[in-house]
């Protein structure tokens, strides 16, 4: 291809690019935070998902009918089961999520979703990128603990932004080259970087750690990392340090120095990476939820997949509901239920560790999901 096409090709590319990132971004100038303390009812959607989602988000929803009764009794929450946010209704209508699903999801306040599935190989869009755009949900806040080692971490990535925005949308010259995007904006870098702090401030943590690969990333990342410094000048009472990468992915497995760590705040794919290590160096699945927040929604999961191939050995029945009952004490929390969410949190570390502890296999030599739950109950 004779090179000055391709460079004005690159330009029309670049520049429909940049309009429609500084349209985004001045979008999120107009910032509207709901307060749940305000609403009269709160109204809590469950949407099962695929493989193993429906199982053990029917259990967490048992778990959550008994803990809140009171509270649903008078009329102040409502549990909602979402239906449509399946694999086959996503094929079907060619959607990451069926309109009528999100219609139905955006009626709610909370959402506690089981995990979805996304088909490798179809170009189709995964159904949790979809939901944090729909949603705007800009944080996945990610806690990890392992007490016998004093590690208590939790992670801010921004979860909207960076290389993902424009992932399917980079520029390449066939057998020649090939460039991706990567674009931060102010506002989202702040809005981030406030919620990082407001944990900290919130939950009495004394340090904010900012993560980054600034000596290479010179535009964004250096941005990223001055913003986060430009808002702990309104929490005094907070230290921030900064770190790179590929530094920090060491500092989590040295023993000596991980649990100095408290909250660490991070661009998107620098979170994506570190939350699967740091969920690791937790103990993999079971220990963890995850948070998807925003301004006006939030969605909470489990931090594992579908495990469809539990499902095509027929032991779905015996997957474990630990990890979406975790992501259900974030939820709990996040809506200022303090109190159940310690509830639930208590039971399920009876229900994990030490003497209660109920063995989950995966297989019919283990307990199953239901039976889990019934434990979690018992001793809430
Ligand atoms: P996976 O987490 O589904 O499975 C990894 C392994 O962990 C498997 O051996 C599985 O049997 C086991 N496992 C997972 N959850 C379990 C549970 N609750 N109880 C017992 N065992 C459990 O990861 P994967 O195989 O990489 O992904 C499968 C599908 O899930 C893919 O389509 C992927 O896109 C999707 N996925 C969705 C989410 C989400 O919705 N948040 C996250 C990750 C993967």
């Amino acid at each position: 291809m004779e090179k000055e096409k391709i460079l004005n090709d690159a330009c029309d590319h670049f520049r429909a690019l940049v309009s429609e990132q500084l349209d985004r971004a001045e979008k999120l100038k107009n910032r509207e935070i709901l307060d749940y303390e305000k609403l009269d009812r709160i109204i809590i959607g469950f949407c099962g998902g695929d493989g193993i989602g429906p199982i053990i988000t029917h259990e967490a929803m048992r778990v959550l009918e008994e803990l809140l009764k009171d509270r649903i009794n008078a009329g102040k929450v409502e549990l909602r089961p979402i239906e449509g946010l399946t694999i086959e209704n996503r094929k079907a209508v060619g959607k990451a999520i069926p309109d009528d699903t999100l219609s139905e999801i955006k009626k709610c306040h909370v959402i506690l979703k089981g995990p979805t599935e996304t088909p490798h190989g179809t170009g189709m869009e995964s159904a949790n990128v979809a939901m944090r755009r729909e949603l705007d949900l800009y944080a996945n806040v990610r806690p990890v603990k392992v007490p016998e080692e004093n590690i208590d971490w939790t992670f801010f990535r921004e979860n909207t932004e960076g290389e993902y925005v424009l992932g399917s949308r980079g520029f390449d010259v066939p057998d020649t080259l090939a460039f991706d995007f990567k674009v931060t904006t102010d506002e989202g870098t702040r809005r981030i970087a406030r919620a990082a702090f407001e944990f900290a401030r919130k939950t009495g943590k004394t340090n904010v750690s900012v993560v980054t690969k600034a000596n290479i990333m010179k535009k964004t990342d250096a941005k990223f990392s001055a913003i986060c410094r430009e808002i702990a000048k309104d929490y005094p009472g907070i230290t921030v340090d900064d770190w790179y990468i590929d530094i920090m992915t060491a500092n989590l497995l040295n023993k000596n120095r991980r649990s100095q760590f408290q909250v660490f705040v991070l661009p998107n794919l620098y979170g994506d990476i570190i939350t699967d290590e740091a969920a690791e160096i937790g103990g993999g699945v079971g220990t963890a939820g995850s948070a998807n927040i925003g301004d006006r929604y939030a969605m909470f999961e489990a931090i594992h997949g579908s495990a469809p191939r539990m499902i095509e050995r027929g032991h779905g029945a015996y997957a474990n509901p630990a990890s979406i009952m975790r992501a259900g004490v974030l939820m709990l929390n996040h809506i200022g239920f303090t109190s159940e969410a310690d509830r639930l949190s208590s039971a399920l570390d009876k229900c994990t560790t030490g003497s209660g502890k109920v063995i989950m296999t995966g297989r019919p030599d283990g307990a199953t999901a239901k039976e889990f739950a019934e434990a979690v109950m018992k001793e809430m």
